[in-house]
């Protein structure tokens, strides 16, 4: 660690290292440059039907990759823990049926190699963000990762965690921004925007946001979703639940297919901004 905490540390993820932007490549979706990628789907797979009626709705609005945790980390032993190897196989089901590819968390070293046989992209979690035996493991798919910042990481230690995986020869890496805590708690976690606007001075890595863990209220998604693309985010992660009253996890923060319908138009007049001629870099 350097004596100044301004200074990067980080090598392989660095701009200086690398100037052009990394481009990470799911079939035929690129994430990174000038691209805005919409990740929608629930927290949890809850079964078939549920997320096959939230991926094929999502998927008409304009997001090109569904989401869903079959293993969840929660914080209490006691809440649903996601339906694990179960919820892996209707995952991969409901991706061939619908046609889209599908990001999911790995929790545990032992689960790796079927997440990787069923994932598009692998999911490491806040939680794990400072595992860096699973971390590696996962690097050794050669699948695409998102890496989510710890939930009390600074920016510097999320990076240098993409530069393990970096190291182990994988570049497929997004980083997604999900909120850190802080003293505030009228909202879930603080959700740190200006982290995406330096990840993009300082990084050629696309950087993701996750507006929902983020904020952890449903009628702050929208407006945080939005507010993610002028500063730079290369997409964003979205909790989409048709019944989030009943929803197994994080209810109180997905909002449902139809909200997330009119969020995908009011994106697509942001896009009109072309924000590719704006300079992110330091110079
Ligand atoms: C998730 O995206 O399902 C999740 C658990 O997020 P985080 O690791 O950011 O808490
Ligand atoms: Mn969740």
């Amino acid at each position: 660690m350097s004596q100044n905490s301004f200074n990067n540390d980080f090598i392989l993820a660095s701009r200086e290292h690398k100037k052009e932007d990394t481009l990470v490549r799911v079939d035929d979706i690129l994430i990174g440059g000038d691209s805005f990628v919409a990740i929608a789907g629930p927290c949890a797979v809850e079964n078939e039907e549920q997320l096959v009626r939230i991926a094929e709705m999502v998927k008409r609005s304009g997001a090109q990759i569904l989401r869903g945790g079959a293993y969840k980390p929660r914080t209490s032993p006691y809440a649903f823990q996601g339906l694990g190897d179960q919820g892996l196989k209707i995952l991969k089901n409901a991706s061939e049926m619908i046609g889209m590819p599908v990001v999911t968390e790995v929790m545990d070293i032992r689960d790796v190699e079927k997440v990787a046989y069923c994932a598009d992209i692998i999911q490491l979690g806040s939680r794990n963000m400072h595992n860096y035996s699973l971390i590696k493991e996962v690097a050794h798919t050669k699948k695409p990762i998102l890496l989510k910042r710890g939930l009390c990481a600074t920016i510097e230690e999320w990076i240098m965690t993409a530069e393990y995986i970096l190291q182990e020869g994988n570049e497929q890496v997004i980083l997604c921004e999900r909120g850190i805590r802080t003293f505030e708690n009228s909202t879930r976690n603080t959700l740190d925007l200006s982290a995406v606007a330096y990840v993009r001075a300082v990084s050629h890595l696309p950087v993701i946001v996750d507006p929902s863990h983020g904020t952890g209220r449903w009628y702050l998604v929208s407006p945080l979703a939005k507010a993610a693309y002028p500063v730079g985010a290369h997409g964003v992660m979205i909790e989409v639940h048709h019944s989030p009253k009943e929803a197994l996890s994080d209810g109180e923060q997905s909002i449902t297919p139809e909200k997330f319908h009119i969020l995908m138009e009011e994106m697509k007049e942001l896009k009109n901004l072309n924000r590719a001629k704006w300079n992110w870099h330091k110079a």
